[in-house]
């Protein structure tokens, strides 16, 4: 059938392939964005321009499994970011600029309240939504 060396070969492509593409998608990410994949396959082709969008999400997938990328979902499309620390979003709804907070009193909260209806093994993510200091000084001013 097929010869070993073909078979390693092919093994080690596809490897070097996988790790390029954690690679592109994680540089893509490393701004601190909040990036929808659509967004993430645009910046990941300039690099690898065959990349499929499949493919972005089978890798998104991966790389969520193994801990380097969070995904956050409010509203529209799930966003993906590179991992931090437990943290939590304050959303402009006015530019939708996401700004990461860290909010440590939000686990105490969660606890309390889990506690009470004896839920157990909890996770808890908050979200603000409003209007960021820009738009809320734009609005004032009338000019949104
Ligand atoms: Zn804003
Ligand atoms: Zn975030």
């Amino acid at each position: 059938m097929t010869d070993g060396k073909g078979v390693d070969a092919g093994l080690l492509q596809t490897r070097y392939r996988l790790t390029k593409q954690r690679a592109a998608i994680l540089r893509a990410l490393e701004d601190g964005a909040h990036l929808t994949a659509e967004t993430i396959h645009e910046r990941v082709r300039v690099e690898l321009p065959a990349v499929s969008l499949g493919t972005i999400y089978r890798t998104l997938d991966i790389l969520r499994a193994i801990g380097l990328v969070q995904v956050f979902a409010h509203g529209g499309a799930a966003r993906y970011e590179a991992a931090l620390d437990k943290h939590h979003h304050l959303v402009c709804v006015a530019c939708g600029e996401i700004v990461n907070v860290p909010a440590p009193q939000v686990a105490a909260i969660a606890l309390a309240v889990a506690q009470d209806n004896r839920y157990s093994g909890i996770d808890a993510a908050m979200v603000i939504t409003g209007r960021c200091a820009r738009c809320a000084g734009l609005a004032r001013n009338g000019l949104s």
